[in-house]
C-alpha cells in the first residue's frame, strides 16, 4: 500500500484540501495519512468537520509560538519525525503558509517528492504578500507535481521551471469544496429577503491597523447611504480585527458582526449576498464562483483570472476609493444579470484529478499523468 501524507494548518487550506482528502480516500491502493500543524486551531477543526475529515496527527505547533521562525522551526521538526514514523511515498502541501513550505522542505531534505496544490499563483511582487510569495515560489521550486489552478499559474511555472514536467493544470480544489457546502444542510438566511446583503470578512496582517479601520469605515458608509442595504461581518477571531470593526461599526444600523461561520453556512450566505468586500484570498475565488461580485480590499491580488472575469474589483485599501467603486458596483448591480455558477461534474472535479494524478504517481502506473499531459498540449502549454 502506498502512503502519501497531506499537511496543512489553516482554515484557508483545509477548505481547499478537503475535497482532495475526500477523493483520495476512494483510492484502494493509496493510504491517506492527513497531518494538521495547528495553526488555526479552532477555525481548522470546524472547517474539517464541515467536510467529516479527521486529521491523524496534530503537531500542535502553536503551543509557545511566537511567529514565523517558530512556525518554521517547529513544522519542519514535527514532520520530519512523521515522515521518519510514517515513510509516505509522497508529501503534499497547499498554497503559500509557512508552514506549507516547511513541511515541503523536511519532505524535500528527506527525498521525499512534493506534491504542490494551488501551484504556479503569483502577485509579482516577491515581497507582496510577505512572506506567502515568497512561500509560493519556493515551494514551486522544490516540487515534483505543481497542480496549477489556472492557464496563468501554468504560464508562470513553466517560466519558472523551464519548461512543464510535473506541471499539470487541474483547476481550483475550490469549486468542489463550494459544490459539496452548498449541497450540506444548515441555515438558508432567508431572514435577510428583501435587502441587498453585503458579506464582508477582514483579516490580512498586511491591513491591520489604518488600514483595516478605513476599509471598515468605507464598509459602514456604504450602508448608511443604502437604505435597502444589510452587511453580515463573520469576524475572524484576530482580538485586533474584532476591536476595529467593534469600533468603527458601534451605532452602525443593519449590520451584524458574528463568530465565524461553518464553511457550509458561510457558502449560503455569499451565495445570498449581492456584493462581497472582504481582504481574503479564498473568498473572492467563492465569489467569483458563485457569481456574486467581490471587491477586494488589497492592494495586490494573486488571483489574476478573477481579476480579468470583471466581477471581482480590487479596490485597494482607501476608504474613499472602496467605498467610491462599492457604491458604483451597487448602482449597477440591479442591471446586471448574475453569472451562473460554473458545473461541475465527477469528470471535471479539479479534487479528482489531482487524486488520480497523485495515484499515478506513487503507483507508476503512468497512465492518468499521460491522459493529463495531453489535456495540458490540446492548450499549448507544453
Ligand atoms: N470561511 C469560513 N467561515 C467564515 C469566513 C470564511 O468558513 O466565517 C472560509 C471561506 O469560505 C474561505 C476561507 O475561510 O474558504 C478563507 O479563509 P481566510 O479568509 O481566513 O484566508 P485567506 O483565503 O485570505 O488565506
Amino acid at each position: 500500500m502506498k502512503k502519501v501524507m497531506l499537511v496543512f494548518g489553516t482554515r484557508p487550506e483545509a477548505v481547499k484540501m478537503c475535497p482532495l482528502i475526500i477523493e483520495l480516500k476512494k483510492i484502494k491502493d493509496i493510504e491517506t495519512t492527513v497531518c494538521v500543524t495547528g495553526q488555526h486551531a479552532e477555525l481548522l477543526s470546524d472547517a474539517m468537520s464541515d467536510f467529516s475529515v479527521k486529521p491523524d496527527h496534530d503537531l500542535g505547533i502553536m503551543a509557545d509560538c511566537r511567529g514565523l521562525f517558530d512556525i518554521t522551526e517547529k513544522t519542519m521538526s514535527g514532520v520530519r519525525a512523521l515522515i521518519s514514523e510514517e515513510r509516505p511515498e509522497l508529501l503534499v502541501v497547499h498554497g503559500d503558509t509557512t508552514s506549507a513550505l516547511s513541511a515541503a522542505l523536511a519532505a524535500f531534505y528527506l527525498s521525499v517528492p512534493v506534491a504542490h496544490v494551488e501551484a504556479g499563483l503569483r502577485t509579482g511582487d516577491p515581497l507582496s504578500p510577505f512572506p506567502e510569495e515568497f512561500n509560493r515560489r519556493a515551494i514551486d521550486a522544490l516540487a515534483s507535481y505543481c497542480f496549477a489552478p489556472t492557464e496563468e499559474c501554468v504560464e508562470n511555472l513553466l517560466r519558472e521551471r523551464g519548461g512543464g514536467k510535473g506541471v499539470y493544470l487541474t483547476g481550483n480544489t475550490v469549486i468542489d469544496a463550494v459544490r459539496i457546502m452548498l449541497g450540506s444542510s444548515g441555515p438558508d438566511f432567508a431572514g435577510l429577503d428583501g435587502y441587498r446583503t453585503i458579506t464582508v470578512t477582514a483579516h490580512r496582517r498586511e491591513n491591520l491597523g489604518r488600514k483595516m479601520e478605513g476599509m471598515l469605515r468605507a464598509v459602514r458608509r456604504i450602508i448608511e447611504n443604502n437604505g435597502d442595504v444589510r452587511a453580515v461581518f463573520p469576524m475572524h477571531p484576530n482580538p485586533a480585527v474584532r476591536a476595529a470593526a467593534r469600533r468603527v461599526f458601534d451605532g452602525c444600523p443593519r449590520i451584524s458582526l458574528t463568530e465565524p461561520m461553518h464553511t457550509g453556512d458561510f457558502h449560503r450566505l455569499l451565495a445570498r449576498s449581492s456584493l462581497i468586500m472582504t481582504d481574503s484570498g479564498g473568498v473572492q475565488e467563492e465569489g467569483a464562483i458563485l457569481g456574486v461580485p467581490v471587491i477586494v480590499m488589497r492592494d495586490s491580488t494573486e488571483r489574476i483570472k478573477e481579476e480579468k472575469n470583471g466581477d471581482v474589483i480590487v479596490a485597494g485599501t482607501d476608504e474613499d476609493e472602496i467605498y467610491k467603486v462599492a457604491s458604483s458596483y451597487l448602482a449597477l448591480l440591479s442591471s446586471k444579470a448574475r453569472r451562473k455558477m460554473p458545473e461541475t461534474t465527477s469528470d471535471s472535479s479539479p479534487s479528482r484529478k489531482i487524486a488520480e494524478l497523485i495515484r499515478s504517481a506513487v503507483t507508476c502506473d503512468g497512465k492518468n499523468e499521460k491522459k493529463y499531459t495531453q489535456d495540458i498540449d490540446n492548450l499549448k502549454f507544453m
